[in-house]
């Protein structure tokens, strides 16, 4: 009888009022009365009773009444009477429902900080240990760590500021103003947070569709007047050029003097008192055969030496200060390292004399790779140029020294069952047994000289993109480490790249990097951090290699150090053993790609053209905020003849502009413009004839500024630039306003682009996609009740992405869209779009981690495969104009053969939103529904993703992430992610292939490219 009316309790309770008015009249008291110490009795009644307790617990105000009577204490005490006395476990559901109700008191701040107080940290640690050994008890201790990570004591980040260590003054204000964030709501208790993000109303990612149809279909007026575009026409050199070389010989120029290039030299003089770094020229043009850059990782010996100069010579002992130890002993000769490989090279070069033979001479001598496209000493005259807010004087060796491709594939790394709980029980005990924590600061970005202990690492990161901020030694072999935020900005952490040293090998050391601030991360699903070992470089392997196990990302009990209490910080954890004692090692998020390397790789491409065939010219857009100059390349192919004919058609060729790295962090993009670039310069027949077809204008880092101070979303004004294209300020935004002068000139001279394509990196899917504007899907998928039957749109924006599904493993045709967000409106992809009238705009995205399809399927992707996919996009180009089309179809033969068909191509299958994968989030609380505090977690992992090309980084307040995480909304979600759910797929499929578009000779029949 009185379970029954339990029951009837429980069921009124959904309601809030109902539940309030249960809660006011003493209900809570007389059912908390019910629920008795350990007996085997009455087990019915108890339970429906601790069950209608619980459901009481749904409202704020009830939650607050119980944590104010003290009733914490008492479901602590009942919760350990039961634990030990209930031997037989035959009670496991009252356990775990007295949890469900801890789960729920623990919303608020007194009630967590109740447990605490009340020693229910201890008690939980205790009991799931024990339960760990039981395996009737499996499913207790997920709910018992999700209670623990709740009831962490929030801890202020161990800084003074949570602003960057970089600020820097922005034009036009006297003093750099960054986002300050010391707002109000700190006074907030994050209650708020729980209550809102259960209330909050599931904004439909549809709902961030452009509906409007004048918005999707009218081009807006011009951003600025007429009168400004004709100064872009100096980034047309090939217009101007008079091509008498070719009335020459073959002989290069001795110094193919661009406009600026006098400039770039002042910069030099004036920042580092150098005499001269410019490369001897006359005796560098050796090396003008450049083969297919997908398969050259290794060949070609390169005779670069003699480009050095006094100045840039000096310039090195200081660029290894912090290596000296290390190189010195590998210079003397003491240390037995020997390079197998290239040993004989060496030596047959040894024979001429170095008049600069300083350490790192001696150094790149013995044992420097030959590594195609890459030359250390123009790196290192090319850093000396790099500006950044800091004054880096120091390289970071890999940089330097360069990376070569790893023989052999990465697998993704397999999840370690249950990681996450096991991290959570090393992070408990920090609370619990102090004893063994050192909790010392061992590098400090800011800080001057620290008293290290002689055993523990030594980290570094004052070198161009480096970032660490702050390390301190928790235990013996565990680090925390503290990220630094953009500059001028107190946000952002994700990306990261460091030194670290004075390892001893085969110690598994853990690392803990505590202020990322993304929900989610593909580190939850075998992504691995990368790590290049100088030791190993010197022993002939300078590879970056994925490494680490026991990876893992979950949100943490870290909060800013001042203010923004509502701010949510996440762990990446990873642990590392090193296979070299006293080694040097830089840990990176991913391959690093610095400015330095960019500007140095495009010297090394300069001087690899064969100017009778190709017309290479590098020239600079602007500069940054800082001072920096963001260089624009033109390549195209150099007219046959100076034959009036000949220079027509040079002059009609359709452009393609592609730009990459306006996020900073997205250092993949970087790798994947490197094999683009490579590729076009290259002797390779599919590249001649692209060249002879378009001419590329390229700008291939849009945000040099945020590259090399280690930022990872802004710039330095800590915007995102790729929400500044609606508007770009000419003096806030340089590099986005004249990008954009430029695309505005070309449209004006009649040479709109055929294609734009920016590219990106994505930090939480697989595979490489593309993401293009069509007015008829966002319209079919927005579910407006526009009539699209008069709509005519041409459906030439799928044949990229359709043609390199079928040639580019890494590609997925299947998370490719075309929606226009209103969210990204201001994104490069739409105004170019809208604004320039390009059919084909698109955004690529790179994943950071690997390939869920496809030949790659399983494997992390490496800088071969990402400069593949630069070169491939450059193939799929040759689908795109009439000329073209018979040998693209050659060609496409060809390739099918090579990649024995990797795809089924049966795109209506398999069309799940990549990111819906199992992790352990989603089986933490099976009995909690949306309402524990891992529900935001799983809500992101059902989500469609983001963000890096909208990036709405901003604690992901986009639309499209406020699915709620409760099962059932979940499943909603996950049909909702799905961008092309069938019905809708299947009829735009329909429609495409009933309008065969002829103006472009391009039609898709059933998925098919035809002519
Ligand atoms: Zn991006």
């Amino acid at each position: 009888m009185t379970a029954a009316c339990l029951w009837v309790i429980q069921v009124f309770s959904s309601s809030v009022s109902t539940a309030n008015l249960i809660g006011e009249n003493h209900g809570l008291d007389v059912i908390f009365c019910l629920i008795p110490q350990y007996t085997t009795k009455h087990l019915h009644t108890i339970k429906a009773a601790i069950n209608t307790f619980a459901a009481l617990l749904c409202t704020k105000t009830n939650v607050c009444s119980v944590v104010s009577k003290g009733y914490i204490s008492g479901l602590l005490r009942l919760y350990e009477d039961w634990y030990s006395k209930d031997t037989q476990h035959a009670a496991i559901e009252i356990r775990h429902t007295l949890l469900r109700c801890l789960h729920k008191v623990t919303h608020s701040t007194a009630g967590r900080q109740a447990v605490i107080s009340q020693g229910g940290l201890r008690l939980l640690y205790h009991t799931t240990q024990t339960d760990l050994l039981c395996k009737g008890l499996e499913s207790l201790i997920d709910p018992s760590v999700q209670l623990m990570r709740k009831c962490l004591p929030k801890t202020p980040l161990p800084l003074t500021s949570d602003l960057s260590a970089y600020t820097f003054p922005l034009p036009g204000r006297a003093h750099a103003v960054p986002d300050v964030a010391t707002d109000e709501s700190r006074e907030e208790s994050d209650d708020e947070e729980t209550e809102k993000n259960q209330e909050a109303p599931s904004t439909d990612y549809d709902d961030d569709l452009e509906t409007d149809l004048n918005k999707l279909c009218l081009r807006p007026d011009p951003d600025r007047p007429k009168d400004l575009l004709p100064q872009y026409g100096r980034l047309c050199p090939e217009h101007s050029h008079d091509f008498t070389e070719l009335d020459l010989s073959s002989e290069p120029e001795e110094s193919s003097p661009s406009p600026l290039s006098s400039d770039e030299e002042a910069v030099l003089l004036n920042s580092l008192s150098l005499h001269s770094s410019r490369m001897d020229r006359r005796k560098t043009n050796s090396s003008n055969d450049l083969s297919n850059s997908s398969s050259g990782s290794q060949s070609q010996t390169e005779t670069s030496t003699e480009g050095n100069t006094p100045a840039t010579a000096q310039f090195v002992a200081g660029d290894f200060q912090s290596h000296s130890s290390i190189l010195v002993k590998e210079a003397r000769g003491e240390a037995p390292s020997i390079l197998r490989g290239n040993e004989q090279d060496i030596e047959e070069e040894g024979t001429e004399e170095f008049h600069h033979c300083t350490m790192i001479d001696s150094l790149l001598k013995r044992h420097g790779a030959c590594i195609l496209h890459h030359e250390p000493k123009l790196y290192r005259a090319a850093a000396a140029k790099t500006k950044s807010i800091p004054g880096f004087s120091i390289l970071a060796f890999p940089d330097f020294w360069g990376h070569l491709h790893p023989p052999g594939h990465e697998p993704m790394a397999p999840r370690k069952p249950n990681i996450q709980r096991e991290k959570v029980f090393e992070d408990v005990q920090r609370f619990l047994n102090t004893h063994d924590i050192i909790n010392q600061v061992v590098y400090d970005l800011e800080g001057s000289s620290l008293q290290c202990l002689s055993d523990s690492l030594r980290f570094f990161s004052n070198f161009e993109c480096g970032n660490l901020r702050k390390a301190v030694q928790i235990r013996r072999y565990e680090y925390d480490l503290i990220l630094n935020a953009d500059t001028n900005c107190s946000q952002h952490a994700q990306w990261f790249y460091f030194e670290v040293s004075n390892m001893v090998a085969d110690v598994p050391y853990r690392f803990n990097v505590i202020n990322c601030e993304k929900s989610n991360s593909q580190f939850n699903y075998g992504m691995q951090p990368v790590l290049f070992s100088v030791r190993e470089a010197l022993e002939g392997r300078p590879h970056w290699v994925r490494t680490g196990t026991e990876i893992c990302y979950f949100r943490n009990h870290f909060c800013p150090a001042q203010g923004r209490c509502r701010t949510t910080f996440y762990t990446l954890t990873f642990t590392i053993t090193f296979k070299h004692n006293e080694d040097v090692c830089y840990l990176a998020y991913h391959y690093p790609y610095t400015y330095s390397a960019l500007k140095a790789h495009l010297k090394v491409l300069q001087k690899s053209v064969d100017p009778a065939k190709c017309f290479f010219r590098q020239q600079i857009l602007c500069k940054s905020l800082a001072g920096n100059s963001c260089p624009v390349v033109t390549i195209t192919a150099s007219p046959a003849s100076r034959a009036w004919k000949d220079m027509l058609q040079l002059r009609n060729r359709p452009c393609i502009v592609l730009t990459a790295r306006v996020h900073p962090g997205e250092s993949n993009a970087s790798w994947v413009m490197k094999g683009t670039l490579e590729f076009l310069c290259s002797s390779d027949l599919v590249a001649q004839s692209l060249r002879e077809a378009f001419v590329f204008k390229i700008i291939p880092m849009l945000n040099p500024d945020g590259v090399i101070n280690g930022m990872n979303r802004c710039d330095l004004n800590s915007e995102d630039l790729n929400r500044q294209w609606c508007k770009p300020d000419p003096v806030l935004s340089p590099t986005i306003y004249h990008t954009k002068g430029l695309l505005y000139y070309l449209n004006s001279i009649g040479r709109t682009p055929l294609v734009f394509c920016d590219y990106h990196g994505h930090s939480r899917k697989k595979n490489v996609f593309l993401y293009g504007c069509s007015v008829k899907e966002t319209l079919w998928q927005s579910g407006s009740a526009v009539d699209t039957v008069g709509l005519k749109e041409n459906p030439g924006y799928r044949t990229i992405p359709k043609t390199l599904d079928r040639i580019a493993p890494a590609f997925s045709f299947n998370s490719c869209n075309y929606l226009v967000e209103k969210s990204r409106s201001a994104t490069a992809r739409v105004v170019v779009w809208r604004e320039m009238g390009v059919l084909r705009s698109y955004t690529m995205e790179s994943t950071y981690n690997g390939c869920d399809q496809g030949i790659y399927k399983g494997l992390q992707t490496g800088t071969r495969e990402l400069q593949d996919m630069g070169l491939k996009f450059c193939h799929s180009l040759l689908s795109v104009t009439k000329d073209l089309k018979d040998l693209y179809s050659r060609r496409l033969i060809d390739l099918d053969y090579n990649i024995l068909d990797h795809k089924s191509h049966n795109f209506f299958e398999d069309d799940e939103p990549p990111c819906v994968e199992e992790i352990e989030y989603s089986t933490d609380c099976p009995k909690l529904k949306g309402t524990d505090l891992d529900s935001d977690i799983n809500t992101n992992i059902a989500n469609v993703d983001e963000e890096e090309d909208g990036g709405g980084s901003e604690d992901g307040h986009s639309g499209a992430k406020q699915w709620q995480g409760s099962i059932g909304k979940s499943q909603q979600s996950s049909m909702k992610s799905c961008l092309f759910p069938h019905p809708i797929r299947q009829a735009a499929m329909e429609k495409l292939s009933e309008k065969r578009d002829k103006c472009q000779g391009v039609t898709i029949v059933n998925g098919q490219i035809t002519s």
